[in-house]
């Protein structure tokens, strides 16, 4: 997947008149690091491998770190992280945040482990990242993905500060964002993904004269997919109809809306899509066929690789903007070009996460450290991250427009654009 990312960055780079030695930057990530994780779980002491991929930091000062998630999934892989490490470098550089790239991940499935085991891993985990001198907040700063939250970051940031009070860190409350409010967190941070998306895509349909009325299938119920289904309750995305919504088990989808408020009510309860009662909100349906059904917009919220060669020709969506990483392949991505279908990609579309947890990172460094003043956060939070998606949505629009270039080849271009401005102020 890395090499296939860098070589449609070659193209893209190209196209724009970007440097050769620019992509070459690009190509080797800055470290990859596997570390084996001892942790005591149910059935006895275990390994677990922990991969960290740190791509690229434009940034030329210091206190700039590699910012991205920590995952735990069975499809974790190296090869996967790094691609996903590219992405958050871009990703960065869209929104201009003084991050690079990076994402870390364990391959298991958090449902296969008690609350307990989850915690032992995670501290495991944190504990091999420390004594590797790479969790801080100068050097790799994770953040919640698929499989971990707020608890998980939590329990990481616990054994951070146990260790400040050992070694000397400089800003220990800084070296983990997406932690709980009350934990030194930042208001906003926990739909902020969401929010970010909606933001833009609104934005995008006042830029095109759309109406607003436009119905949403959504896939993937977790951060992201659960809260743009719940912003849409909200009056300001109230123009948002949300006819389908799955999770790894499946979906219900039912074209005149979803009753997404008794949804959420219901899913608290019992987390687990093909548990709910069938036709109560529609009727049930695979994954595979909610990203197929006749929709204005599909967001794919959920994992890599859903938009394939084998799907892409029977997408009836007419636009895409995708909500999860990397969830459409790149001869996917040729091919719904060939079919004109609008595509935002997760660089774009999803920057409202990195967004907050840059805030969240920034006011932890800060004079006032651990308190939080939770309207002022989160007003600060909200309105920067809206600065942020419009611009992005605007600078795309304007690149795709005076190229003629799809939106997707846009926001890497002016990605690529400023990365390697970036790095030309840093190595000359
Ligand atoms: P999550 O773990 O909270 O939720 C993932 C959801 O996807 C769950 O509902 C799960 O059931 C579903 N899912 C898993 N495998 C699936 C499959 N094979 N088919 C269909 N559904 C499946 O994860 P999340 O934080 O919501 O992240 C989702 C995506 O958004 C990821 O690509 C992530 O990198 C990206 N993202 C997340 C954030 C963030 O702030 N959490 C920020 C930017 C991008």
């Amino acid at each position: 997947m890395f090499g296939e990312k860098i070589e449609q960055l070659r193209r893209y780079a190209k196209n724009a008149g970007i440097a050769e030695s620019f992509i070459e930057e690009l190509a080797v990530p800055k470290g990859v690091h596997e570390i084996k994780v001892r942790a005591r779980v149910q059935d006895g002491q275990k390994n677990f491998r922990l991969m960290v991929a740190l791509h690229c930091n434009p940034h030329s000062t210091g206190a700039r770190p590699y910012k991205g998630g920590l995952r735990y999934h069975p499809g974790v892989s190296m090869d996967l992280l790094k691609a996903l490490a590219l992405d958050m470098t871009e990703k960065c550089a869209l929104a201009d945040l003084h991050f690079g790239g990076a994402k870390s991940g364990i391959a298991l499935n958090p449902a296969d482990y008690s609350e307990a085991d989850l915690r032992a891993i995670t501290e495991s985990a944190a504990e091999e990242l420390l004594r590797n001198n790479l969790l801080d907040a100068d050097i790799y700063v994770p953040g919640p993905d698929v499989g971990t939250n707020a608890q998980t970051m939590y329990w990481m940031y616990n054994k951070v500060s146990q260790w400040s009070t050992k070694i000397p860190m400089r800003n220990p409350i800084a070296a983990v964002t997406g932690k709980p409010v009350e934990y030194d967190g930042c208001p906003g941070r926990e739909d902020a993904t969401a929010r970010g998306l909606l933001i833009l895509l609104k934005d995008f349909l006042k830029r095109a004269a759309m109406s607003e009325s436009q119905t949403l299938a959504i896939q993937g119920f977790g951060n992201v997919g659960m809260n743009l289904a719940k912003i849409t309750l909200e009056p300001e995305y109230s123009n948002f109809k949300v006819v389908a919504i799955s999770d790894v088990g499946g979906g219900f989808y039912n074209p005149k809306g979803v009753n997404v408020a008794k949804f959420i009510e219901r899913y608290r309860v019992q987390p687990r899509f093909d548990l709910l009662s069938r036709g109560e909100f529609g009727d049930f349906i695979s994954n595979e066929e909610l990203l197929l059904l006749p929709v204005d917009i599909l967001i794919p919220a959920a994992i890599e690789n859903q938009i394939t060669e084998a799907n892409a020709d029977k997408i009836k969506a007419q636009m895409i903007f995708e909500g999860a990483n990397e969830a459409i392949t790149v001869p996917a991505a040729e091919i719904l070009g060939q079919r004109n279908i609008p595509y935002m990609p997760g660089i774009a579309a999803n920057a409202g996460g990195v967004t907050a947890s840059y805030i969240e990172w920034s006011l932890n460094r800060g004079p006032r450290r651990h308190v939080v003043d939770f309207e002022s956060d989160l007003k600060l939070v909200r309105s920067t991250m809206k600065s942020i998606m419009i611009k992005i949505d605007r600078d795309t629009y304007t690149y795709h427009v005076e190229k003629q270039c799809s939106l997707l080849e846009s926001a890497h271009a002016l990605a690529l654009r400023y990365i390697s401005r970036r790095l030309k102020e840093k190595h000359g």
